[in-house]
């Protein structure tokens, strides 16, 4: 081992150490290797890790069901009928909202449409939707079935948010650049509030003061922001966002996702919306009426009593979030995580990984593999990461992936990726054997 090695696996063990959060980890299953080691699980942007709590708080709900049927409704601790309220206020916590802006509901993907039901409403003039490049594939569909439903055609109606040339970050003066040239054509403004490729955290609060200036709309994906980075989606005045549950919520594959309206829309029961019985007015929901009454808060744009035995997982998850009490302590270490893997990667790698994140990054950070002559493709370097029990993911063409979180990985997993990283890419320019 060389002094490098020794001294950052040393560092590690200090700061674990040293870590108010450490216990935290003991509340989550870690799945294990073949040879029954723990994994070192650094994909919890893409499946957040199962907590130990999940498990009691759904089979409540079988339970529940087996014992008492539809009584369950309106039964026991946590009835199916308001469920989905318990969960608003520690949501809401979360991504810096109001109870009353906030609905778990569907999942992300639905739910940009039902918002985008509501506040796309193109005219001749003002008829385009803005996505960044790269922009998820399924935020891209969304966006332009909706041109498409109004009559129009993303040809001329979806306009993309670019870098600078040969840049994968965004700056403002792109955003100012496109608002002065496109700005009156544009309805609304999707942006992401941590970009999924790259990392990069949007200045939400920044891109909403100006998009309003031009009266745009502006709707935030926060599929990689919540539970991730600091968010005050009320104060930045955002008009709506949507997020999924899965990721750095820790709430299971596929669980139901979240969905803000801000509250001066959502008070206002005048807007158009995709409706349901379920968004319908509680005190008159059961008299069977035809004649819809929104209820004057995000749970107005719910269409269907929702899945009980996802939102069970979520409320379990959400109760680890609250057991810390606020977001704060979670943002010191992803911010003491990220510092020491961006540490040990320039000191160990610095040559032959190239960081596409840039700083002041949540959780992820994005590695492009430079490929040098007779070294291994980033993908062979995945692959070995993979057999040596780190668990990172790989994007297309040549992105690696990982992204330590503050609730269950240690300042050790990230050492170790490193080390492995090392080893798999193989002798660098400035080997210090
Ligand atoms: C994960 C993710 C989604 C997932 O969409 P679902 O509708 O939950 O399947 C959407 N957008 C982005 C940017 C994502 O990262």
């Amino acid at each position: 081992m060389s002094s490098t090695t020794n001294s950052g696996s040393r560092l590690a063990a200090e700061l674990d150490r040293a870590d108010p959060l450490r216990r935290f980890r003991e509340q989550f299953h870690i799945p294990l290797t073949d040879d029954g080691k723990e994994v070192v699980y650094l994909v919890g942007n893409s499946l957040g890790l199962q907590p130990r709590r999940t498990a009691g708080f759904v089979m409540e709900e079988l339970e529940k069901w087996k014992r008492i049927g539809v009584r369950g409704h309106f039964e026991g601790d946590y009835p199916w009928m308001p469920y989905h309220e318990f969960l608003a206020e520690p949501m809401a916590r979360i991504v810096g909202a109001l109870p009353e802006e906030v609905v778990m509901m569907n999942s992300l993907t639905v739910n940009l449409h039902l918002m985008l039901a509501t506040f796309f409403q193109p005219t001749p003039a003002r008829h385009a939707i803005v996505v960044e490049r790269h922009a998820f594939p399924s935020d891209c569909h969304a966006v332009e079935s909706h041109i498409r439903l109004r009559g129009g055609e993303p040809d001329q109606s979806l306009v993309t948010l670019r870098p600078g040339y040969g840049e994968w970050a965004f700056k403002l003066d792109d955003v100012d650049q496109l608002l002065e040239e496109r700005g009156q054509e544009l309805a609304v403004m999707l942006i992401p509030g941590v970009q999924y490729y790259t990392g990069q955290v949007f200045p939400i609060r920044e891109i909403v003061t100006r998009a309003h200036r031009y009266g745009i709309v502006v709707g935030v994906d926060l599929a990689h922001a919540a539970g991730n980075i600091e968010l005050s989606l009320h104060e930045w005045n955002v008009d709506f966002a949507v997020w999924c549950s899965y990721k750095y919520l820790n709430s299971g594959p596929g669980s139901v996702g979240g969905c803000f309206v801000h509250k001066r829309h959502a008070t206002n029961t005048g807007l158009v919306r995709m409706a349901g019985w379920w968004g319908h007015d509680k005190e008159t929901r059961f008299q069977m009426n035809s004649d819809f009454v929104p209820i004057p808060t995000a749970e107005g744009w719910q269409l269907s009593n929702p899945p009980i035995l996802s939102l069970a997982a979520i409320r379990a998850s959400l109760a680890v979030f609250e057991e810390i009490g606020s977001m704060q302590p979670l943002l010191d270490k992803a911010r003491q995580l990220n510092l020491f893997l961006r540490q040990q990667l320039q000191e160990r790698v610095g040559d032959r990984v190239h960081i596409i994140t840039p700083p002041r990054s949540g959780c992820q950070v994005s590695l492009e593999v430079k490929g040098m002559d007779g070294s291994p493709s980033g993908r062979e370097v995945h692959r070995a990461l993979l057999d040596a029990g780190i668990e990172v993911d790989w994007r297309e063409p040549n992105v690696i992936r990982a992204a330590p979180v503050p609730l269950y990985n240690t300042f050790d997993d990230v050492w170790r990726f490193v080390d492995t990283l090392a080893a798999s890419l193989g002798p660098g320019r400035s080997s210090d054997c």
